[in-house]
């Protein structure tokens, strides 16, 4: 690393064997991976219910998507964190949340059956489920660049006036937020939830070079960020990454 300077970020993935599907854990090992390409040393910490976590003490945190029933079980434990959480979201903590975690950041996640799951309400949004699934190859456009993944999702999120959509579907291009808006995902400060599965960073690497950066300057201030975030040679992510987006309905023929 030239300058001898050692990088280390400390990731939390919540509920790994509950919300882990469509490949979500893929982000936590992109996030790693390209850390470690470059030199920066990434901590894993599985948080499971109940256990210790203090998110001022941690670099980044993933959350990943799953079934109702997953989510109704980790839905009172998150909601627990949440006001902890805010205040390190606030600070410029990077959080990505997919599909079900994303819900879950909301205020609330209504399912088709039984009780109204409580959220961490990091997010302003709510959540409640649509008679129709939202399935389908999802190209959205963001103020990063275009993001591509998939979404299968029942539940219909709305926003409120506290947070952006992360990005844009495209015309055609599958349901996004809630099938109506256009929008897809939220942002808040660097907290990025999104219904986009995939593995969604793998082919997205200027989104996971997004959540990296936020990490290191939160860390490490903006100059080091800029040293230790060095380019990577992306030809195979961008492969991937149009590749996918040639899979998206709008470009369909
Ligand atoms: N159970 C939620 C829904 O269908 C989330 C699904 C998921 O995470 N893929 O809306």
């Amino acid at each position: 690393m030239g300058g001898g300077v050692a990088f280390r970020l400390v990731l939390a993935h919540l509920y790994p064997d509950l919300l882990n599907i469509y490949g979500d854990r893929g982000n936590v090992l992109a996030l790693a991976r390209r850390a470690g390409w470059r030199g920066i040393e990434v901590d894993v910490r599985p948080v499971g219910i109940g256990d210790a976590f203090d998110p001022t003490g941690v670099d980044l945190v993933c959350v990943g998507g799953g079934e109702d029933s997953k989510q109704a079980a980790a839905a009172a434990d998150l909601a627990r964190r949440g006001e902890a959480l805010r205040v390190a979201v606030e600070d410029g903590l990077p959080v990505l949340a997919v599909c079900g975690g994303y819900q879950l950041l909301g205020h609330y996640y209504q399912p088709a059956r039984g009780p109204r799951l409580p959220g961490a309400a990091v997010l302003d949004a709510h959540t409640v489920a649509g008679e129709r699934r939202l399935v389908g190859n999802v190209v959205c456009e963001s103020a990063m660049g275009t993001l591509v993944g998939f979404e299968n999702h029942s539940g219909r999120t709305f926003l409120g006036p506290g947070c952006q959509p992360l990005g844009r579907v495209r015309p055609g291009a599958s349901g996004g937020n809630n099938g109506e808006d256009g929008g897809e995902g939220a942002l808040w400060h660097r907290c990025v939830g999104t219904y986009l599965h995939g593995s969604l960073l793998p082919k997205n690497p200027h989104l996971a070079d997004f959540l990296l950066r936020a990490a290191l300057v939160r860390r490490y201030g903006e100059e080091a960020a800029a040293q230790a975030l060095r380019p990577l040679d992306d030809a195979v992510e961008w492969t991937a990454h149009r590749a996918a987006e040639g899979l998206a309905p709008a470009h369909r023929r």
